[in-house]
């Protein structure tokens, strides 16, 4: 027997996830629909070359789950979209740190012009009073710039050094003063390095992945010893569950695991794990580092620890379940007969 429609409708809030066709924007999506049972979920995605449906394969069956392709910088096409969601998560944007290098207007466009679009379209919308409203900024550590040492917390001075984090210090600070002047409930996010399935192939991890599973050369930036601080995408997600249900409206919350490590630390630790996994090992090659290459980033998440959240995935498990992907990807890449 089916039971009536009013005991199966959704009563909890609609929550919007721009970006959510991309790497940690699906698996929120997919964290969310897992882990708050009553909420409503609606992706908007442009699709660029970095999102992919095949990342929401999960969501798209999905009964409180809806799809709609769109960019954030179409005010129009945004209006109803923000209009009908109480809660908003942004993690809509041009993400490459090189393609930014390359040209950076795309990036202030999607990265800044995007924020500002949302936050303009959040203040004009006018949800039913009762309904608890957030608006979730997902920014990057990139915009403290590089630290020579400590950790940066969240009153450090913004000093991003390439495009894409300058764009993104941009969406922040549209957000801060939305929160001054119209009292809009906005919190910041502002994430470390983030690992694990689904990750675009251009980035380093899969990179590196690609090249050590086919034994090949790991390209490695200039001396391999920028510093960066790795956390996996399951663990990111949940603590930004955690800052959008209990995050203090204005406030910034870093997001790190501490796992502090050299780029050539990292490319060892991907040659370890693929020469398990097929028995042959790779090497790394030095290459031009990138322009005004950042040396370290690294945060001191205290503030989103307070509200109750602890990385749970070791970095171990979290490289261990990143090479299992890409291997049920491209099997291919283990030779037969390899140890697994
Ligand atoms: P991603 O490149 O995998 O995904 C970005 C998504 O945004 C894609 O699906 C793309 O199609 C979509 N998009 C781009 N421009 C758009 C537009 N104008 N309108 C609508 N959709 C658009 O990126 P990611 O690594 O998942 O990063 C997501 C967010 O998290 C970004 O805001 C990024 O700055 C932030 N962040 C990423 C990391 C990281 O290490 N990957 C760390 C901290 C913060």
């Amino acid at each position: 027997m089916t039971a009536p429609p009013s005991d199966r409708t959704p009563r909890g809030p609609v929550c919007l996830v721009t970006g959510g066709a991309g790497f940690i924007g699906s698996h929120f999506v997919d964290h969310l629909l897992q882990a708050e049972p009553d909420w409503r979920v609606l992706t908007v995605d442009r699709l660029t070359y970095a999102g992919s449906l095949d990342n929401l394969e999960a969501a798209l069956e999905h009964p409180r789950h809806r799809f709609v392709r769109a960019d954030i910088c179409d005010a129009e096409a945004m209006a109803p979209l923000v209009g009908s969601a109480d809660l908003l998560v942004n993690f809509a944007a041009e993400t490459h740190v090189d393609r930014a290098l390359a040209g950076g207007e795309v990036f202030a466009r999607s990265d800044t012009v995007g924020a500002a679009v949302l936050l303009e379209a959040f203040r004009r919308s006018r949800p039913s009073p009762r309904r608890r409203r957030r608006f979730l900024q997902i920014s990057t550590d990139e915009v403290y710039g590089p630290l020579a040492r400590g950790r940066a917390d969240e009153e450090a001075p913004l000093r991003p050094t390439n495009p894409y984090a300058a764009s993104k210090a941009g969406a922040d600070l549209l957000a801060l003063a939305y929160r001054a002047t119209h009292g809009l409930p906005v919190v910041i996010s502002r994430g470390a390095n983030t690992y694990g399935p689904r990750q675009h192939a251009e980035k380093m991890t899969p990179t590196f992945f690609s090249a050590a599973l086919a034994g090949e050369a790991l390209p490695v930036y200039g001396d391999g010893r920028q510093v960066r601080d790795w956390i996996f995408v399951e663990d990111h997600c949940r603590a930004l569950h955690r800052v959008l249900v209990a995050g203090e409206p204005g406030a910034i919350y870093n997001i790190g695991a501490g796992n502090e490590m050299e780029n050539r630390q990292m490319a060892e630790r991907i040659l370890d794990l693929a020469e398990r996994k097929t028995g042959r090992r790779g090497r790394l090659e030095r290459v031009a580092d990138r322009p005004g290459h950042d040396r370290r980033y690294a945060l001191d998440s205290s503030r989103v620890r307070a509200l109750g959240w602890r990385p749970e995935v070791s970095l171990d498990e979290g490289l261990e379940r990143t090479c299992r992907w890409l291997l049920e990807r491209r099997p291919a890449a283990v030779p037969a007969g390899s140890p697994a």
